[in-house]
């Protein structure tokens, strides 16, 4: 590193007490949301080589650090607010695709966090609606049917090709046919149950009670975050007077 000046007395930390420091400009390598970056930087330090705190200095390598990220990333951070919009989704939805807290979402979005280069690749290429039919596509059964509704609703908004999409087929690409043709089925079969339980003005509590279950069981089945089980299905079908062969 090019001396530049001398300086004034500071505290270090690691000589543990005051000591003469210096302001350094030079080449030097830093990790950054795992990342490393060349770069060159001004920094303060003791006379014996180890790096000062110093606001003003540390504020300016920070900046560089993060326009050397986005630049890399080629996306500006100022931006991941607007990917999420542009499919009308909510926070709560949209942290749930990407399988992190609403509040660490909120925090990418104005700025107050900046994510790791794995976070940050994935909200770049979710730019792209085919990317965000991909990622959903693979995360599909840990969402409720009404979340795939919205986020199918987004692509579809997003893109016109999405408003032609066979959800089916395109989700069979991932999973295999009969396993897609088995969710789209659970699907269907849910929507039934929900729709006959209001016709019939029972409560999502006296289905539970007359099938013997807990109301958990029922909520769950209802907002399809679990794989409906067969027997209890058919507990459900004497129930309500439905047929789900047909
Ligand atoms: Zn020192």
């Amino acid at each position: 590193m090019a001396k530049t000046r001398l300086e004034k007395m500071y505290f270090c930390s690691l000589c543990d007490k005051m000591v003469p420091t210096e302001i350094k400009t030079g080449p030097t390598k830093r990790t950054f949301k795992g990342e490393t970056f060349e770069l060159t930087v001004t920094e303060r330090v003791c006379e014996s080589g180890h790096r000062i705190h110093d606001q003003s200095l540390d504020i300016i390598t920070y900046n560089i650090l993060v326009a050397a990220f986005e630049e890399r990333l080629e996306m500006k951070l100022t931006n991941i607010k607007s990917i999420r919009l542009q499919y009308g989704l909510s926070d709560v939805l949209f942290a749930k695709l990407l399988g992190i807290e609403r509040l660490t979402l909120n925090h990418f979005e104005t700025g107050k966090l900046i994510p790791e280069n794995d976070m940050a690749t994935l909200l770049k290429e979710l730019r792209e609606p085919k990317a965000l039919a991909r990622h959903y596509f693979s995360m599909k059964e840990q969402l409720s049917v009404r979340e795939r509704g919205l986020i199918e609703a987004g692509l579809r908004r997003t893109s016109p090709v999405y408003a032609e999409v066979d959800f089916l087929v395109e989700y069979a690409h991932v999973v295999g046919m009969e396993k897609a043709l088995a969710i789209q089925t659970e699907g269907s079969q849910i929507t039934r149950i929900k729709r006959k339980r209001r016709k019939l003005q029972f409560s999502q509590e006296e289905l539970a009670d007359l099938l013997s279950v807990p109301l958990e069981t029922i909520k769950e089945l209802e907002a399809g975050m679990v794989r409906p089980d067969p027997e209890l299905m058919g507990q459900i079908g004497t129930v309500l007077e439905l047929d789900f062969s047909k």
